[in-house]
Parts: structure tokens; sequence; C-alpha cells
């Protein structure tokens, strides 16, 4: 069986740094917000081409703690709208609900997946005050025209980029492109830690201020509370862990790229819609995803060819049981999308007979 990801044999490639990572921190004996999480912080934020960037415990809390950081600051308030991509991941909602203010789900384009500046700027009100867009499956889902529109209403851009490490716009990469954003680094993500681990990224040093003391109890001083923080640290260990892999980033993108290259030149299957690659560069093929009409049919067909694949996502969040008073709405692109999705295998340890395995599979399909 080919899976659809072997996090092991991705990992297994940077087995001796890893363990040196490993053994530095157990013998530093400081393992909570030491030297480790000080220099993952400076190297990633300097990756990412920003001032600030701050470690926190996962993606959803880094999402989360902007907003709140941004309602600390008197920028928003309870009931404000956030204008949102309605095919994301749940993650992303939560990040606004948790705050109490109000997601306003938006349809994305049916090619690229991701939120159109048309349609979005319809959905203003004089209550948004922010875009929340989603890099989905690691492609760029800003452009200058919804940069335009943020700032013809005054909204923050806010980019959830848990999925699009390393994906650059314009000579500008996710993470400088809001005015803040938020990484997660679970393991299968394009930078994936060794457990649970996150981290915002801006420009702004007041948010970065703010952001820092909330995510250790609301405190810069140890043992003195400037406001009601949560406990979403980074740990010192994930942070070395992650130092190793940033350093090896681009190169895990650029091997992955280089599959979803083939996929996209030799997959010949009039029944599956392909994703648009478009500039290279803008994608890091967190997933790559196809569509077709028979998606079980295909989903069958590939593991009885011995290839595991899986649905990104199955269920969008306004269908789901934890958004009740939404289930009844209708978003017909999106419906149309998790009907139709299917993901197959793709990360940088895969051997090229795989690959082929995999192609051969799309192209007998019918
Ligand atoms: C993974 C993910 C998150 C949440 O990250 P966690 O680290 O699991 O909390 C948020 N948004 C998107 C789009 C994701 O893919």
């Amino acid at each position: 069986m080919i899976p659809f990801l072997n996090l092991k044999k991705n990992n297994e490639k940077y087995r001796e740094e890893l363990i040196d990572a490993f053994t530095c921190v157990i013998d530093s004996g400081r393992y909570i917000l030491g030297e480790e999480v000080r220099a993952f912080e400076w190297e990633f934020g300097t990756y990412c081409g920003v001032k600030h960037a701050i470690g926190t415990g996962n993606g959803l809390d880094a999402i989360t703690l902007i907003i709140r950081a941004y309602k600390e600051l008197g920028i928003f308030k309870e009931g404000d709208e956030i204008l949102v991509p309605a095919n994301t991941y749940i993650a992303t909602i939560l990040s606004i609900t948790e705050n109490r203010l109000k997601p306003v789900l938006v349809e994305p384009d049916i090619r690229t997946y991701n939120l159109d500046a048309t349609l979005l700027e319809k959905k203003v009100t004089s209550k948004t005050k922010a875009i929340l867009t989603v890099h989905l499956y690691g492609k760029i889902g800003y452009s200058d025209e919804m940069g335009a529109i943020a700032k013809k209403h005054g909204l923050m851009i806010i980019e959830d980029s848990a999925q699009a490490h390393g994906a650059i716009y314009k000579g500008r990469k996710t993470g400088s492109l809001g005015d803040a954003s938020g990484f997660s680094f679970y393991p299968s993500k394009p930078l994936g830690a060794l457990g649970d681990a996150g981290i915002v990224t801006t420009n702004d040093s007041k948010l970065a201020k703010v952001v820092a003391a909330l995510r250790n109890y609301g405190s810069r001083e140890k043992y003195h509370n400037l406001s009601q923080g949560v406990n979403s640290r980074l740990d010192e260990l994930q942070a070395a862990l992650l130092r190793v892999k940033l350093r090896h980033l681009d190169d895990d993108n650029q091997k992955r790229r280089k599959i979803a290259q083939r996929y996209l030149r030799e997959i010949r299957n009039k029944k599956l819609i392909l994703p648009e690659e478009g500039t290279p560069e803008r994608h890091v093929w967190h997933l790559f995803v196809v569509r077709t009409e028979k998606r079980d049919a295909l989903q069958k067909h590939l593991s009885k060819n011995g290839i595991e694949t899986l649905i990104h996502y199955p269920v969008p969040p306004h269908k789901q049981p934890a958004f009740k008073d939404w289930n009844k709405k209708s978003y017909p692109i999106t419906e149309e999308i998790h009907n139709t999705v299917l993901s197959l295998p793709l990360y940088s340890a895969m051997t090229k007979e795989e690959i082929s395995i995999i192609i051969e599979a799309c192209n007998s399909f019918s």
C-alpha cells in the first residue's frame, strides 16, 4: 500500500540532526521559553521577512491569539464581522467564534479554492473589520486586489498560513502578506514539528507585544499579569526540532513541487479536474487535490490499486453539528467542492515508482 503520507520516512532524512537538537535541549536544563524558542522565533521571522514571530502551542491558538490581541488593542470588539472562506478547515472559523466575533462565510473561487476578491467585496458591511484569508492546500490566497479592497474599506488582513509555509507572492512570503499571520507546525504541515506547535508573525510591534503576553498568562514579567491570558507557549523541544527542519524547508517544498508537476503533466483523464498550477512559487503543495463527480468511485479504484487517499474535507464547516445554526444555509460552490475533492499522496520522501503507480492508476480510472 502506498500510504497517503509517510511522516516517519520524511523525518528519517533528518534523524541525526534531530537527535543532536534533542540532546542539546536535554542538556540545557531549560524546557520552557528558553534559547531555542527565541532562536526559532528569530529565524522563522527572518525566513518570512517580518520583524516579529511569537511561538504558540499550535496553529489554532496562533490565529485565535491574533484576534484576541486586536480585541485587547481596541481594534476589534465582540460582534464585529470577519470575512472567511466557507470551504476552510474548521480551525479558521473557531478562531473567530472563540473570540465572540462573527464569521461571515464567503464562497471561494472554484478554480483556486481560495477567496475571490470580487465576491469578497460584496460581503463587506459597516461591521466588517477583517479578512481572514486561508492559503488552502498550500496555494497563495492573497492578491493585490484583496489588499486594495482591505485598504478601501479599512479592513485588517489576517493570514491563516497553516498549510503554506514558504509560498511566495510577488517576492513576499506567507506570513508577511497581511497584517498578521498564524502558522501551524502540526506534523503533516509543510513545516511540521514532532508534536503540536504554532507561531504568529507580524510587522506590528504593538500586536507582537500583546500576543507574546497573552500566550504566557498575559504576563511580560513573571507573576505580573497585564491581561487574562492563556497558556499557549511553543515548547523549547519543538522549537529546537523546528530549527532543524526549517533549514530544509525550501528543499522539501521544491521536492513536492516537482512531484506535483509530474502529476500535472502525466495525469491524463478527462474525468479528473486537476488543480491549477499557476506561478510555481505561489504553491507549496501541502495537498494535491483533484476533483471528480465520481469521487467515491475514484477513491475505491485507487485503493484497489494499493493507493491510500484522503478527503480534505468531507463536511464543510456550515454543515457540521458544531455550527447547528448554519446547517440550513446554502453555499453551493463550497458544497460542490466538498462533494468532489480527493487528495492524492504527495510528500517529499515518495519514490519515483510510487509516483508512477499513482499516475497510472489515475489514468486507468473510468
Ligand atoms: C492545521 C490547520 C489549522 C490548525 O492548526 P493546529 O496546529 O492543528 O491547531 C488551522 N487552519 C488550517 C487551514 C489548518 O490546515
